[in-house]
Formats: C-alpha cells, sequence, structure tokens
C-alpha cells in the first residue's frame, strides 16, 4: 500500500501517522536505525555536519 503522505510504497503493516512516520518508515526500509534522520538533523543545527555529510535521506527531507 502507498503512503498518503509520503506516497513511499509501505510494507505491509506499516502506518504513517504523520511526516515524522514517513522519514522513519522511509529510514528502515533502506536499512537505517529509525529517528538517524532526526540525529543528522540535529547536528546539521549545531553546525556539526556539512553538505557533504549530509545523507541523501536529509537532502530529501529539506526538499519535503
Ligand atoms: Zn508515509
Amino acid at each position: 500500500m502507498k503512503c498518503k503522505i509520503c506516497a513511499w510504497e509501505l510494507k505491509q503493516g506499516d502506518y504513517c501517522e504523520d511526516f515524522y512516520d514517513c522519514v522513519e518508515n522511509h529510514e528502515e526500509q533502506n536499512g537505517i536505525k529509525r529517528g538517524s534522520w532526526m540525529i543528522q538533523w540535529g547536528k546539521r543545527m549545531n553546525g556539526k555536519t556539512t553538505k557533504k555529510t549530509d545523507s541523501k535521506f536529509v537532502q530529501w527531507s529539506k526538499n519535503v
């Protein structure tokens, strides 16, 4: 089934309650620990990451 928010194909049983769920479901499907994007985002806010270290996922989240 496809998520109505993020339009990603979700595994059966997965369900997005909000945008954050979408992100975490996407992480999980890519073998990333859920919540990693939040850590990356927090680091970016602290100026600890550069564009070079941003994951594709973080880039995606900026474009939403
Ligand atoms: Zn979703």
